[in-house]
């Protein structure tokens, strides 16, 4: 049996009919940006997420970096946030000319220690960008009491967290604005590049659809410096296929959870934690356990597809080295790059690749008796 770590096929399969039929209005029309459709998934993603406004974007790196740009953080200010996440966090700080300041993460959730963030503001603090990593919310409550108490602006990073919830509240309404990525492989994807802002404040919004197009409003009239972080409509027609379903899809994505926990449980290994308060959506299945490249290549030998997530901790990448952070700087997120592995996911998982998965782990163990505990 093969058990990749996504399956794109499966999902497309019953949308197909759909979504063609959706793009062949689209070459009909010619309105290829910005068009219906994009104006209705912003309507309807905003809606899904609970939050005010919505803005279709190019990806989710210029969610995230057009954002901070509308908050004017720029050269001379500090975000705050952490190396435990896909690249193009830091990447969108470092694009305003701003500095990322990484706190460390729990070892439990592996998502932000909230705890560590006051000890890290100074007078050039301007935002705290948390990381809804894997899809679980970060422990939002006490993180928005510090930004409230030191007037920072808060910009939740939804990339992997599309309908979490924290204590009943989706992820995207939580702090000033979010980043949503459409990319292939998330809980919510499109069939080329995408993503999302969504933001509280009406007036921010409009500066974030302006900076989203060259900075204009008008045609031709460019008011502040932008970008191109446009949205296009095929993919728009692909998202509004997809969005009806997305909430069934992470529900199927909980079971999966559910079931790999109660057959893995007992083995020599750490399983996820999902918080109380929390709504999960597994946009990853992450495991812990120390010999973790011994089990990927078994894994791998016996069809079983799985993924680091990731490997390489920010603070350590080359291209951020005159940050001048060093090994031993974050210590739990330095232990947990060693260790991660996350196992195939996806809402059209059968219970049979679930088990076929499972049953390959034991028998890694039962040849391994040296598999020690993280
Ligand atoms: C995917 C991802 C992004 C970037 O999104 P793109 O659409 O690929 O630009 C940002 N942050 C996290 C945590 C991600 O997983």
């Amino acid at each position: 049996m093969n058990v990749p770590l996504v399956d794109l096929k499966a999902q497309y399969a019953p949308l197909k009919d759909e979504i063609l039929s959706g793009i062949s209005k689209v070459f009909d029309s010619m309105q290829l940006f910005l068009g219906e459709n994009v104006q209705g998934l912003e309507k309807e993603f905003a809606q899904f997420c609970g939050a005010p406004c919505g803005i279709g974007v190019s990806d989710g790196t210029n969610a995230l970096h057009i954002i901070l740009r509308a908050l004017d953080i720029g050269p001379g200010d500090e975000v705050i946030t952490v190396s435990h996440s896909f690249m193009a966090t830091t990447e969108a700080i470092l694009l305003t000319g701003a500095q990322p300041v990484f706190v460390d993460i729990n070892p439990d959730t592996y998502l932000m220690d909230v705890s560590q963030i006051e000890a890290k503001i100074t007078p050039r603090t301007k935002a705290i960008l948390p990381v809804h990593l894997y899809g679980q919310a970060v422990d939002m409550d006490p993180l928005l009491e510090i930004a409230s108490r030191h007037g920072l602006r808060v910009v939740e990073d939804c990339a992997q967290a599309h309908g979490a919830e924290y204590k009943g509240h989706k992820v995207g309404s939580l702090g000033d604005a979010a980043g949503f990525s459409f990319y292939f492989s998330k809980n919510l994807g499109a069939y080329g590049e995408g993503g999302f802002i969504t933001a509280k404040d009406p007036e921010l919004a409009t500066k974030i659809r302006k900076i989203r197009d060259h900075g204009s409003g008008v045609r031709y009239h460019h008011d502040i410096v932008g970008l191109n972080g446009r949205l296009d409509e095929i993919q728009a027609v692909v998202l509004r296929a997809k969005l009806p379903h997305l909430a069934s899809w992470n529900e199927k994505r909980r079971e999966h959870a559910v079931m790999y926990n109660s057959l893995l449980e007992g083995l020599p290994l750490t399983i996820p934690v999902e918080l109380t308060d929390n709504h999960h959506v597994y946009h990853l299945y992450v495991i812990r356990v120390s010999n973790r490249d011994q089990l990927q290549a078994y894994l791998k030998e016996q069809g079983v597809f799985t993924g680091i997530h990731y490997p390489v901790p920010i603070h350590l990448q080359q291209s951020v080295a005159t940050l001048g952070y060093k090994n031993g700087d974050l210590p739990v997120t330095e232990r947990v790059a060693n260790e991660i592995l996350s196992l195939p996911m996806y809402a059209e998982l059968t219970d049979g690749q679930i088990g076929f998965v499972v049953e390959t782990i034991k028998k890694f163990i039962a040849q391994k008796e040296t598999l020690i505990p993280a």
